[in-house]
């Protein structure tokens, strides 16, 4: 044998190195291959969504490290299985007829829905659509599904707070537009739909006097009380904003059926609200209107409840009131009133009547207070049948002007007739007193009259003061150091804190008139004012007794050692001639 045969040729070599070459290259390959898998692998387990890979039966071929997350299981338990063996079967029925359509289709369908894992509650956004491999002619379902639970739960929280009311969590005004228009559009059967308007008595007098925790912690109770009536009647409640709320009733058998259930929202306001160990009363006045009768659009039923609760205002608070036409002439006239009283000022239409102020003791005349008058053409009015429309339109700002310049010219006029010790006493209204020149206004008052500062007074009520007490003491006390005196009047209709009548420099009480009425018959009026008079004194303040009728009252306040008295008992509220002839008649009795 020839040795050479047997000897590889070079051929041979070269094969075997080009073999060995191409099986390195080989497993360089996979292992490249290997990496990308790995590479790719890794990409889907970092995403944040669930990506899962099933074949036409539905079985899972694939899952990435998020979907075995979310159920809960590995990949392995995984593997084979159906939403059937996941999910209850109404829901994978549901799953299983979604990826049939697209099996059909074969194109990406997406759905937001709502999900539970592992009894957790989530919404998903989803998507699945096919795959064709080409190489090896297989297609695949490719399914995804992303964790918007957040986002939805957010949406749903500012949906929630566009149509409820922040402090009482009650449905709002926008609730109650997108309800009616709902309710509008779906219905044609005749019954009727009542419309309660609801506002709370006083609520500013608490609020100014208490504080706005006190009044939002009332605004709570209130709504719950109202809530439990709506919960009986089949109501909706809706809070519009301050201190008013509205009922909704749909569906009423007949228009009666709405007094009973304003008999019972009156009646669970009944019962004090206690807020802060102090026991509050409050009552609401109620509008209604009802559907279709008083309007056919919200708007109009609102305005109509609107005007419906101001009648029951204006019949003393407390009660409900039905919706009438004439309610709607009334309001036309109100506009009208406005309009009259913007010329009065320009026609000269006002005047002040005088009412004199007593020394209970002597008997002596001290002062007078100031009341102002209204000629309208033949009518005289007084000041309950428009102050009221002034403070609301602004106008009260030149009318107060014009009522303090005049008192302090015709207390002057009475001062150089000889009568130079009396006061004259001017009512202020709360926007006059929260504007920020009164202070220029009063010295310039007393300039252009001549009068002394002693001899003005201005009357304030407690609302007035309580508003906003810290900066009615620096106002008060900026008006004392013009020399002036500060009253109190209406007192014990408010919530005046002690506290803040010990820090008011005020040098009278006014006690209200609604203490003295009957005081001789009415135990705990008495009672009332006798405790004023001895607190008022406690702090070195003077008591004026307001509304004095008759003997017995004089006498019992006398003895009271109540200071001075105003009332019919001694003198109505008289034009300034005929208060002058009173003082000239008096004279020997002046001081
Ligand atoms: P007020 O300051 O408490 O005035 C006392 C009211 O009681 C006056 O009513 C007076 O006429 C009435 N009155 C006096 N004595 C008696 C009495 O013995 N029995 C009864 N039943 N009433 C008596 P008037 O003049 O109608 O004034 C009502 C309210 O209007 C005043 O209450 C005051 O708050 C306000 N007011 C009056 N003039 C002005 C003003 O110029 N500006 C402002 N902002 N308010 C004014
Ligand atoms: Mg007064
Ligand atoms: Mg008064």
């Amino acid at each position: 044998v020839n040795d050479q045969n047997i000897q590889p040729s070079n051929e041979l070599k070269e094969l075997r190195s080009q073999i060995t070459e191409l099986e390195r290259k080989n497993q360089e390959l996979s292992k490249q291959i290997r990496a990308n898998e790995t590479l790719y692998l890794k990409v889907l387990d970092a995403l944040p969504i669930n990506i899962f890979l099933e074949d036409r039966e539905g079985h899972t071929l694939f899952a990435n490290e998020q979907a075995c997350k979310l159920n809960g299981i590995t990949l392995d338990e995984l593997i084979g299985k159906t939403v059937f063996d996941f999910f209850p079967k109404q829901i994978a029925e549901i799953n299983r007829a979604v990826d049939l359509d697209v099996w059909r289709q074969r194109k990406l369908i997406t759905r937001e829905v709502p999900a539970n894992f592992n009894n957790q509650e989530f919404h998903m956004f989803t998507g699945k659509t096919i795959i064709h491999v080409n190489e090896s002619n297989e297609e695949f379902l490719l399914g995804f599904g992303l964790d918007i639970t957040d986002r939805v739960r957010a949406e749903k929280l500012i949906e929630h707070m566009a149509y409820h009311d922040a402090l009482t969590d009650l449905p709002n005004r926008w609730y109650i537009n997108s309800y009616f228009e709902h309710f509008q559009s779906k219905s044609n059967d005749p019954s009727v739909f009542g419309l309660i308007l609801l506002d709370l008595d006083h609520f500013k007098v608490i609020n100014d006097s208490l504080g706005h925790d006190a009044g939002n912690l009332l605004l709570k109770e209130v709504s719950q009380r109202l809530q439990k009536v709506a919960d009986n009647s089949g109501g909706i409640l809706a809070r519009l904003g301050g201190d008013e709320f509205l009922f909704l009733v749909p569906e009423l058998p007949s228009e009666e059926e709405i007094t009973p259930i304003c008999e019972k929202i009156m009646q669970v306001l009944l019962e004090p609200v206690s807020i802060y160990g102090q026991k509050l009363n409050i009552s609401a006045s109620i509008g209604i209107s009802l559907y279709p009768k008083d309007g056919k659009y919200l708007d109009t039923l609102m305005k109509n409840a609107d005007l419906a609760m101001y009648g029951s205002k204006d019949k003393g608070r407390s009660c409900y009131s039905l919706f009438h036409p004439i309610m709607k002439k009334q309001a036309i006239e109100r506009m009208d009133l406005e309009i009259l009283l913007r010329e009065a000022l320009i026609k000269k239409e006002f005047f002040l009547q005088y009412q004199p102020k007593i020394i209970l003791k002597t008997g002596q005349i001290s002062g007078m207070e100031a009341l102002i008058r209204w000629k309208n053409s033949e009518l005289l009015l007084y000041p309950d049948s428009f102050i009221h429309i002034a403070e609301e339109s602004d106008l009260i700002i030149p009318i107060g002007e014009w009522v303090i310049r005049e008192a302090c010219k015709q207390c002057k006029k009475w001062h150089n007739e000889g009568f130079d010790q009396l006061t004259v006493s001017v009512n202020l209204s709360p926007k006059q007193f929260q504007r920020q020149n009164l202070e220029d206004l009063i010295v310039s008052a007393l300039e252009e009259s001549g009068l002394s500062p002693q001899a003005l007074e201005l009357e304030l009520t407690e609302g007035t003061l309580m508003e906003r007490p810290e900066d009615a003491v620096i106002i008060l006390q900026n008006l004392k150091k013009l020399g002036i005196k500060i009253s109190i009047d209406d007192f014990g209709t408010g919530f005046s804190s002690l506290n803040y009548l010990r820090l008011f420099p005020i040098d009278t009480l006014k006690i209200d008139q609604s203490f003295i009425k009957d005081l001789e018959r009415e135990q705990a009026n008495a009672t009332i004012a006798s405790a004023v008079i001895s607190l008022a004194h406690s702090l070195l303040i003077n008591v004026v007794a307001e509304g004095i009728e008759n003997e017995e009252q004089f006498d019992f306040l006398l003895a009271g050692k109540c200071d001075y008295g105003q009332g019919y008992f001694f003198y109505k509220p008289q034009n300034a001639s005929e208060i002058g002839q009173i003082l000239h008649d008096r004279t020997p009795q002046l001081v």
